[in-house]
């Protein structure tokens, strides 16, 4: 019955940010459970309550609780290190509550990024005799085996470690080194977490040597609200990536397959690609079927569609053109998501969902596209529309609020919980995620960024307004300034930037241009703070021509703070696909399946 298990026995500890995911964890199999309150903020101190619950709860996994007075930094002056001190003591006094072993992780970090002995050593004893794991604050030191040696000084138990700022995969030379150093009498042993997923976890722990990984195992939650909750399919399916028996009942039957815990209900049966369903009695010869959807992009001229399976692959993509009145735009919508099916059941996908993501202003909760110019679309309620054509659950969303939550979960702000995606092509438009939700606004409109007034009494905008950002700088902008101000006619702005330096024209209307997204990003930056501001869209392409001057204006507009990051995209014009096909999945009730995507299958076509 219990399969042969890898090389060596791999420890997998879940990081929870509740009672119930604790739960499902214990009950999954894993051997640890990190507890934090607030994981979206990284993870801060869970309350007594949390503590005492989980403690009197669990039945096998051990217990590993989070002492960090708050999110930010790791740099802790007096008052905050006595907060700890007495948190630790509270822990350390429920304790023998708990049937598991009870641990705590926390740390300290000197203004200069160096782990704060003096700091760390209150801090170890006030946890007394409760082993201590020094977080992922090493990762924010410079030199990561010297904070390693400080800390095996220490009398640290272990340490969790990406091996850099970036992810485990990013981090995994440095990985290697502190694993080789863990096998020196008293060392800490190096639990390796930061973007650990299913996919990809067997080649981490064989580039690095390490045995012990820590992940967080969530997905929407079915409340619909944007939160997260950590998933048993989740779970199970990373058990069973690393070889570990309890979820590989897949090859038994249905029965086996997830452990499912019932504090928190979960709708799929089957977690991922590993495991084929199979459609019994229906044919003599049932061939496999996979779980896929329909994702498409609808631009103002074409509409793009695609079918996405389970693995975020793209396995057939298809394009029409508009029509020439909404009606017409509706009918081909329609078509093109019947064509698709078709053309996925041939395949051999079963079709569950289907996002689709729209310009204009979007009620998503009714499926509604209220105003869309470029389509003629007024209060169509696309969503219903196509959910009685296709008979499948039907996800709407804004394009840009779209490649927004895809930026954010699988490109260039993935882990970021505040951040800002600004989409600077025919227009500008802009998607805002702050303490990982998005903002969507009263009207459904927040992040019309392009419309923000950029210049007092400046051009007139499209939109009856004067002076706006996007006249400015967008793909339109640009070009219709350049030759407006005595450019030769019908550049583009590709063909524009290529002029900067050696046609004056140009250089004024880039720098007019990048001095109005310096002041809408300053605004932009003043009201929501975003972590990092991520560039998309065809004006984007012009890389270091766009934001090296960017920053530099920026950062100069700021002057008693500092600016965010700037970022490129790195799912580009992916993003809307990517991002209707997550939506897509949500729909179809089968959110979970997203957790195990990697940007390269996302970006293969
Ligand atoms: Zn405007």
């Amino acid at each position: 019955m219990t399969e042969p298990s890898g090389p060596r026995d791999v420890v997998v500890e879940i990081c929870v940010d509740d009672l119930a995911g604790a739960l499902v964890a214990d009950r999954a199999g894993a051997d640890r459970i990190e507890l934090c309150a607030d994981l979206l903020e990284g993870g801060t101190t869970p309350s007594a309550g949390t503590i005492r619950s989980v403690f009197r709860a669990v039945r096998h996994a051990g217990v590993q609780v989070i002492v960090r007075p708050r999110g930010g930094d790791f740099v802790h002056d007096e008052a905050e290190l006595d907060v700890m001190c007495a948190d630790l003591e509270a822990i350390a006094a429920l304790a023998p509550e708990c049937a598991t072993e009870v641990g705590v992780v926390l740390g300290a970090l000197t203004p200069a990024s160096r782990v704060d002995v003096a700091a760390m050593r209150r801090l170890l004893a006030a946890a007394g005799p409760l082993p201590v794991t020094f977080h992922k604050a090493i990762d924010a030191t410079g030199d990561l085996p010297a904070a390693y040696e400080v800390l095996h000084g220490l009398g640290v138990r272990r340490v969790l470690t990406a091996g850099g700022p970036g992810t485990a995969a990013e981090g995994a030379d440095v990985l290697a080194e502190l694993v080789r150093r863990s096998a020196a009498p008293g060392a800490p042993e190096v639990l390796v977490g930061g973007g650990v997923r299913a996919a990809g976890v067997r080649s981490l722990l064989d580039a690095t040597g390490a045995s012990s990984v820590h992940l967080r195992a969530m997905s929407p939650s079915p409340r619909g609200d944007g939160t997260l909750r950590t998933d048993p399919a989740v779970v199970a399916g990373f058990l069973a990536a690393v070889g570990r028996g309890r979820a590989d009942g897949a090859a038994g039957g249905p029965d086996g397959a997830v452990p499912d815990g019932d504090a928190v209900p979960d709708d799929a049966a089957v977690p991922d690609a590993a495991v084929p369903e199979s459609r019994g009695g229906a044919a003599p010869d049932p061939a496999p079927v996979r779980t896929a959807v329909v994702a498409v992009d609808i631009g103002g001229t074409s509409f793009k569609g695609a079918v996405v399976d389970d693995a975020g692959r793209t396995v057939r993509s298809l394009a029409v053109a508009a029509g020439s009145t909404g009606a017409e735009s509706i009918d081909r919508v329609v078509a093109l998501l019947h064509d698709l099916r078709a053309g996925a059941r041939a395949s051999g996908h079963d079709v569950v969902g289907v996002g689709v993501v729209t310009p204009g202003m979007v009620d998503a909760e009714r499926g509604v596209v209220l105003f869309a110019s470029t389509l003629d679309w007024t209060d169509v309620p696309l969503g219903p529309i196509l959910s009685a054509e296709l008979g499948v659950p039907v996800e709407i969303d804004h394009d840009v609020r779209t490649s927004g939550l895809a930026e954010s979960l699988f490109g260039a702000s993935a882990g970021v919980a505040d951040s800002v995606l600004v989409a600077v092509g025919t227009g500008v438009a802009a998607s805002i995620t702050s303490g990982g939700h998005a903002v969507r606004g009263a009207l459904t409109a927040a992040g019309e960024l392009g419309h923000v007034p950029a210049v007092p009494g400046g051009e007139a905008c499209t939109c009856g307004q004067v002076g706006c950002l996007e006249v400015y700088l967008s793909g339109a902008g640009v070009a219709r300034r350049y030759a407006a101000l005595g450019g030769q006619p019908g550049l583009d702005t590709a063909a524009v930037v290529a002029r900067l330096g050696t046609d004056p024209v140009a250089d004024r209307v880039w720098s007019d241009g990048v001095r109005a997204l310096a002041l809408g990003l300053t605004s932009l930056t003043l009201l929501v703070d975003p972590a990092v501001v991520v560039l998309a869209g065809g004006v984007s392409r012009a890389g270091a021509a766009l934001v090296d001057p960017l920053r530099a204006e920026l950062a100069a507009g700021l002057a008693w703070r500092g600016a965010p990051e700037i970022r490129l995209s790195q799912l580009g014009t992916h993003g809307g696909r990517i991002g209707a096909a997550v939506l897509a999945f949500r729909a179809g009730g089968h959110g979970h399946v997203v957790d195990s995507w990697s940007r390269a299958d996302l970006l293969a076509e």
